[in-house]
């Protein structure tokens, strides 16, 4: 396109102009060369995704209902499928109905269907300090104020909380409560419960995005905040077929109070009419084919084995006074330098020893902590994981 055609042009609305792609997404660009061992994506390990069992869903689906599967269906999605995600939360403390439920294309566009109907511009969004990078994006996209919570090693500070609520008045608020990204926090129950009851008493929603959930690898189980006392009519929870199937699939789910889940079909429709349907079929016969609990066994023991590896690796990398994460599941390693170090200026020489993280900075509301820095633990054999620490150690 010339210049002069686009000079000519009305403008891009605000939000497009106000929320900018991301300087560390070009450096980042450079590690996908093959040599650079990389701590920086979010990516699930590919060689684990049990591709055979998929592809057979896939042929199963399209050889016996082609017709129905490769046509248009409800916004709702696929009554099989929810069935199954009901079941399954039904097993985990959190009784659902297949009705409570909508289907959406990943967890991200459940993001983005509670953003748009939920939230006009100018309202106030609270979320953990740091916090999940596209969420910023997405709540960014939709005009919000986003106000930072205190957060400690355990997640947000529910006294805090209650003074920021009453102080700011927020429409939502927006919490990863296991596996954080980027730290690898958990919230725990005591804090599930104060949580909860402060969103009751004040009155507010409470978006609750759990797409790692299912990755715990030690610890105990810690059911959902949408299952404490007082939550029920006010928690949307999210959850993702990504980390546990595949993400390329593109297949999430939305569990939400009726009103607010009848908005989010609204908004669906206008999005996007319905989530794949040839997808959502897949998955509920591999639901029903397979043992995904078995499968999950099988990622589990390799990242536990991974991240072992980095958390053993960590102490000779690091500058001595780092401090880091020790996540119970999940992806994430959150690691801060010691102060005077800056994760963002240090990246360059990172990637040209062939080896990458992601800066902390990004994913700060407000008050970014430069010295921090989110490593992936997933993608990489134990043995790479540890060549990759001795690249980083030079570096720093
Ligand atoms: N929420 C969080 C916290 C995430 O980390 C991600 C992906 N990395 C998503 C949502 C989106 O996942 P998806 O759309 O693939 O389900």
């Amino acid at each position: 396109m010339t210049p002069a055609a686009s000079a000519n042009l009305p403008q891009l609305a605000h939000r497009a102009r106000s929320v900018g792609a991301s300087p560390v997404r070009e450096i980042l660009a450079l590690t996908a060369r093959p040599e650079v061992i990389s701590f920086a994506g979010g990516l699930p390990a590919p060689e684990l995704f049990d591709a055979e069992g998929l592809r057979h869903a896939y042929d199963r689906v399209l050889s016996e209902r082609p017709g129905s599967v490769l046509q248009y269906s409800t916004t709702e999605g696929d009554p099989l499928l929810r069935r199954a995600v009901a079941a399954r939360l039904s097993a985990r403390a959190l009784p659902t109905a297949p009705e409570d439920l909508l289907i959406t294309g990943g967890s991200q566009q459940g993001l983005t269907l509670i953003a748009s109907t939920l939230l006009e511009p100018g309202d106030t969004v609270l979320v953990e300090n740091p916090t999940y990078l596209a969420a910023l994006q997405c709540f960014g996209f939709a005009g919000a104020r986003v106000v930072p919570v205190p957060t400690d090693d355990d997640g947000v500070l529910p006294e805090a909380l209650a003074d920021l609520v009453a102080r700011e008045r927020p429409k939502l608020l927006y919490l990863v409560p296991n596996f954080q990204n980027p730290t690898g926090r958990t919230l725990p129950l005591s804090r599930r419960r104060a949580v909860a009851e402060v969103a009751a008493r004040y009155g507010l929603w409470i978006a609750e995005d759990d797409p790692y959930g299912e990755l715990r690898f030690e610890g105990e189980y810690q059911p959902p905040v949408a299952a404490m006392e007082g939550a029920a009519d006010r928690t949307v929870l999210m959850g993702s077929f990504s980390k546990v199937m595949a993400p390329g699939m593109r297949l999430g789910w939305v569990r939400a109070p009726e009103g607010l889940r009848r908005a989010c079909v609204i908004a669906k429709q206008a999005a996007d009419l319905h989530t794949s349907t040839v997808d959502q079929a897949a998955a509920a016969r591999y639901l029903a084919d397979r043992d995904l609990d078995a499968h999950l066994e099988r990622v589990r023991a390799a990242y536990r084995e991974r991240r072992d590896a980095l958390l053993g690796g960590l102490p000779a990398a690091l500058p001595p006074g780092s401090t880091w994460s020790r996540p119970e599941g999940g992806m994430f390693v959150w690691v801060r330098l010691p102060d005077g170090h800056d994760a963002t200026a240090l990246l360059p020489a990172a990637v040209g020893h062939d080896v990458a993280y992601v800066p902390g900075a990004p994913f700060y509301a407000a008050d970014a902590d430069h010295a921090t820095l989110r490593m992936s633990f997933t993608t990489h054999t134990p043995e790479e994981i540890t060549t990759g620490l001795s690249r980083l150690a030079k570096v720093f």
